[in-house]
C-alpha cells in the first residue's frame, strides 16, 4: 500500500515508511481512505491481526514475512474483563513491560529486523516519559545489529519505570536527562535533524508516529470488538486514555476497516488541549503540565496532525473529555469498591470519562483500553487503596534486575558525546 504524507510530500511505500519513521518533509505518513474489508476474521489475536495488515502490506518487500512478523510480535494476549454486562477493560498490559506500548514496539522492532541493513549497527533514539522506552528496549534488547539508547527526564517517571529503563543492560544504554520530557524530545530530534550525527550511527526512530508502531494497534481493536460481537455484546464503543493520540487512532483506523465500533471517545488527564480543540475546533498546542497519569503528559500530541489530514471533519468521528488529578485519584479508590479491579493512572481516566458518557445517556456495550498494569504506579495507587498490588511476572522479572542509568546534560552536544 501506498502511504502519503500530511505535508504533501510524495508517495511511499509501508514499508519505507517505516523505515524511515518521519517523511523527509516534516510531516507524518498516513494510509489513504481504506475499503472495509468483510472478512472472515478468523477467532483468535494472530489471525484477526494478519487479516487486517495484510491490504497494508499487499505487494510490499516485508508481504512475505507479514506472518512470521505477527507470530513474533504478537506473543502475548489482549484479554478484555467484564466489570459489568456492559462495561468491559480491554487489558492491553500483559506484554514483557506491562503497558500497550509492547503491541506496537514489538511489532517495529521485528519489521525494521527484515528491513535494515545487516552490515553495520543501527541505534534506535528514543525520547521517552516513561512507558515507550521500556517498550521499545524490551523489543530490540539482544536483537543483533542494533542497540537502543533511551534518554528520559531524571527525577520525572515513576520510580520502578526508571528501574525498568536501566534494567536492561546488554545493547540497551539508559540516559537520565538533567531536564524535562520536551528537552529529551528536543534532543533526540536535533540529532536526527544533523545529517552527519545520523548518518554516523544509522540512527533509527521508534517514536509514537511511527506507523510500524501505529498500525499493530489496530489489532487489539479488532479483537475486542470482534469477541464482542460474538458473544452477543452487539457493536462496541471505546474510551481511549490518550496521550499523543497514536492508540486512539489506530482504533479509529480499525473502525474504517469494517469492525463493529461505533464511538470513539479519548480521555485525557489535565493537558487538556484535545478536549479544547474538539469543543472549539481551535487547535492551541500548549506547555505539558505534570500529573498521575505521566505517560499522557502531552500538551502539543504529535499524532493531532494525521487526526486532522486524515479526518477533516475531526468532531464527526471522535469525542474527548480530559480528568483532573484529584478525580484519577477517587477514581481508582472508586473503582475498587464497585468492581474489586485495581487500574492505573491512566486507565483511571477512561473509566471516568466512560462515567460521564454514561450519565449524559450513552447506551450500549464500552469498553476502556486499559494501558498500563497498576503495579508500574505503585507509589501513586498504592497509598491510595491501602495494600499491595500484585506484580505481574515480566515486570517482576524485570525489577530484580540490577538497574543502571548515566546523567546526561540536556544538550545535543552532550547527546553526540553520549553516542559514540
Ligand atoms: C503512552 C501511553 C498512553 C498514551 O498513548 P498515546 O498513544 O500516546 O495516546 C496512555 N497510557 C499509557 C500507560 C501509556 O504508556
Amino acid at each position: 500500500m501506498k502511504v502519503i504524507s500530511t505535508r504533501g510530500g510524495s508517495e511511499v511505500s509501508v514499508s519505507e515508511a517505516i523505515s524511515v519513521g518521519l517523511a523527509p518533509d516534516g510531516g507524518l505518513y498516513t494510509p489513504p481512505s481504506l475499503a472495509a474489508h468483510s472478512g472472515p476474521w478468523g477467532h483468535d489475536l494472530r489471525t484477526r491481526v494478519s487479516t487486517l495488515l495484510r491490504p497494508f502490506f499487499a505487494g510490499e518487500v516485508l508481504e512475505p514475512s507479514l506472518e512470521d512478523i505477527v507470530q513474533e510480535a504478537f506473543t502475548f494476549d489482549a484479554p478484555t474483563k467484564w466489570l459489568s454486562e456492559d462495561t468491559g477493560l480491554l487489558e492491553l498490559f500483559h506484554g514483557p513491560t506491562a503497558a500497550f506500548k509492547d503491541f506496537g514496539a514489538r511489532f517495529l522492532a521485528a519489521c525494521l529486523a527484515r528491513l535494515t541493513k545487516v552490515d553495520r549497527v543501527t541505534t534506535v533514539l528514543v525520547a521517552t516519559s516513561g512507558d515507550t522506552g521500556a517498550a521499545v528496549a524490551s523489543a530490540f534488547h539482544r536483537r543483533p545489529g542494533f542497540r537502543v539508547v533511551i534518554l528520559y527526564p531524571d527525577g520525572r517517571v515513576s520510580p520502578r519505570q526508571a528501574h525498568q529503563l536501566g534494567a536492561f543492560g546488554d545493547n540497551v544504554s539508559a540516559f537520565r536527562v538533567d531536564g524535562t520530557f520536551d528537552d529529551c524530545q528536543r534532543m533526540v530530534k536535533a540529532a536526527f535533524g544533523d545529517r552527519a550525527l545520523s548518518t554516523k550511527h544509522a540512527l533509527v526512530s521508534a517514536n509514537s508516529i511511527s506507523l510500524g508502531r501505529l498500525l499493530p494497534q489496530m489489532a487489539y481493536y479488532a479483537q475486542a470488538s470482534l469477541s464482542a460481537l460474538e458473544q452477543g455484546r452487539g457493536s462496541v464503543s471505546f474510551v481511549v486514555p490518550t496521550g499523543n493520540l497514536g492508540n486512539a487512532f489506530a482504533c479509529l483506523l480499525a473502525k474504517e476497516c469494517g469492525l463493529p465500533i461505533d464511538r470513539v471517545v479519548l480521555a485525557t488527564n489535565a493537558n487538556r488541549v484535545l478536549a479544547d480543540f474538539l469543543a472549539t475546533g481551535h487547535y492551541e498546542p500548549k506547555a505539558s503540565l505534570a500529573t498521575l497519569a505521566n505517560a499522557m503528559d502531552v500538551g502539543a500530541p504529535s499524532n493531532v496532525e494525521r487526526l486532522r489530514h486524515r479526518f477533516p471533519e475531526v468532531a464527526k468521528v471522535v469525542e474527548a473529555d480530559w480528568v483532573d488529578d484529584e478525580t484519577i485519584r477517587s477514581t481508582i479508590t472508586r473503582t475498587l469498591e464497585q468492581h474489586g479491579e485495581i487500574i492505573c493512572p491512566h486507565t483511571a481516566c477512561g473509566v471516568e470519562v466512560l462515567r460521564r458518557v454514561r450519565t449524559r445517556g450513552a447506551k450500549g456495550t464500552w469498553i476502556v483500553a486499559a494501558t498500563a498494569h497498576p503495579a508500574k504506579f505503585d507509589s501513586i495507587v498504592e497509598p491510595l487503596i491501602g495494600r499491595p498490588v500484585p506484580v505481574p511476572p515480566a515486570l517482576a522479572e524485570l525489577l530484580s534486575r540490577p538497574s543502571r542509568a548515566e546523567p546526561l546534560a540536556a544538550t545535543v552536544a552532550a547527546l553526540s558525546v553520549a553516542l559514540t
